[in-house]
């Protein structure tokens, strides 16, 4: 049989019909751009028993993965998923919040701009595997902390902030645009980076931009809401380290796992696997609860949820069956306050049973894991699970683990632990945040205060 297109290069995006080689073998994902029934996932989720090996990740992005295939089954995976006629999202990624156009409190519905920018861009060839667009409506549920090369913020209901690379927090801000010019201006910018060749991102045009000519739909008489020229300005990045965007304003960003009042009466809330990953039969006896409890359409959506929609009534028996079954139903559970990639064994890059160390610490750490930072647990220094700084990761590497304070997973270690010794290193960090924490300060802030090298004494137990 012909051979599948393995990618193996750092930042390879595993499609449904170019699946990713993976510890545990290929790796194929479904991109959804709207519902599907309970049925369907459940559907889904025996074509993961089938095909692949029964375990299916949800994403930061919220996007289905199905795991565990081989070169002879994920084409089967690939037909019998198209077999179902799901709405599934082709070509270029344009994200849009999981409420859109649900959400009584969005400022503009950004559906309409995304499926414009989707259908422009079709033709555009050349661009980086994991390119994305994100348009923002800015409602309840956001898309501030994932990283994308063009970001569309509404600020109005017909203007549109655009920004380029990293997450809203750590972008470069391009210009305000009327709506009118939006779709232009990205598919000009997505131009560009094709021309720039498919490790282009959206930083590198930033930088680009910053020394050519402004587009012209960007100009100030173009769009009349210009900040009064094309130059590029940037949010100071140490703003962002160890909070989420809504933290530096003062409030806790919305978690999707939660009751929300949608438009027309219609409810929604956010039910999640530990750490993004689920056994199918799990998943199916969710949905089959789900079904039973007249839920009829449910969404993958960001910080590894899934979104039922339906009635108030339905949504507090299903939030019991998940809860009973160790899902994550509630922003209270520690688990939702980190970020752990598969870890050993499903990816063979690991040198870390990730998912074990995060259960620890989420049941020994949860006063440090208060919803200010993600704890970042990562079975090598790629990052998968969380690529933006941190406020505290832990890292696998061949021989031990190492600590890591407002950074990526890659950056300068303060610390480093034996394999054995993590979680108690853990709990010392957690220990000394407890004793240092001031009246109202939450842990991020409080890890950022105490610093490295205060840091790095209590992992190694000289405090
Ligand atoms: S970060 Fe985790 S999932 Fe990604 S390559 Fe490393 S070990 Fe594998």
């Amino acid at each position: 049989m012909t051979a599948l297109p393995l990618d193996l290069q750092r930042g390879a995006c595993p499609a449904l019909s170019a699946p990713m080689m993976t510890g545990d073998g290929l790796l194929a994902r479904i991109s959804l751009i709207e519902t599907i029934s309970p049925e369907q996932l459940a559907h889904i989720c025996r074509l993961a028993l089938t095909h692949g090996n029964g375990m299916v990740d949800i994403s930061a992005r919220g996007n289905l993965q199905v795991r565990g295939l081989s070169e002879t089954s994920a084409p089967h995976l690939d037909a019998d998923v198209r077999a179902m006629n799901l709405p599934l999202r082709e070509g270029l990624a344009v994200e849009v919040p999981p409420l859109a156009g649900m959400d009584d409190s969005e400022i503009a519905d950004p559906r309409p701009l995304a499926e414009a920018i989707r259908d422009a861009a079709r033709n555009i060839t050349g661009l980086a595997p994991k390119m994305a667009v994100v348009v923002d409506g800015v409602g309840v549920l956001r898309l501030s902390d994932l990283l994308a090369d063009i970001r569309l913020v509404a600020i109005g209901k017909h203007d549109w902030k655009l920004l380029l690379g990293g997450t809203e927090q750590s972008a470069y801000v391009f210009n305000v645009l009327r709506e009118t010019l939006v779709v232009d201006t990205v598919i000009d910018m997505l131009k560009r980076l094709a021309i720039l060749g498919n490790k282009a991102r959206g930083r590198d045009l930033a930088s680009d931009l910053a020394v050519n000519e402004p587009t012209p739909h960007t100009s100030s008489s173009s769009s009349g809401l210009s900040r009064g020229s094309a130059s590029v300005a940037t949010v100071d990045p140490s703003q962002m380290l160890g909070t989420s965007p809504s933290m530096t304003a003062g409030k806790v960003a919305a978690s999707p796992f939660d009751l929300f009042r949608l438009s027309n009466h219609r409810h929604a809330v956010g039910i999640g696997p530990a750490f993004g990953q689920a056994k199918a039969e799990h998943l199916i006896a969710l949905c089959g609860e789900a079904a039973r409890l007249g839920i009829r359409s449910l969404k993958p959506a960001l910080d590894h949820s899934l979104l039922f929609f339906g009635t108030e009534i339905a949504f507090r028996a299903l939030r019991d069956f998940a809860h009973d079954n160790g899902f994550i139903t509630s922003v209270t559970d520690p688990r939702s306050h980190i970020a752990a990639c598969s870890g050993s064994p499903a990816c063979n890059s690991a040198t870390i049973a990730t998912h074990e160390i995060a259960a620890a610490a989420a049941a020994e750490c949860a006063d440090l894991l208060d919803g200010s930072f993600k704890l970042h647990v990562t079975g090598c220094p790629k990052g998968c699970a969380h690529p933006q700084p941190a406020a505290l990761a832990i890292c696998g590497t061949a021989d031990r683990v190492s600590l890591i304070a407002q950074g990526k997973a890659a950056d300068q270690p303060f610390a480093f632990s034996s394999f054995a010794d993590t979680n108690a290193t853990l709990r010392r960090l957690a220990d000394l945040v407890g004793s240092e924490r001031r009246p109202g300060e939450n842990s991020a802030a409080c890890l950022a205060r105490i610093g490295s090298d205060r840091l790095a004494a209590a992992a190694t137990g000289r405090s």
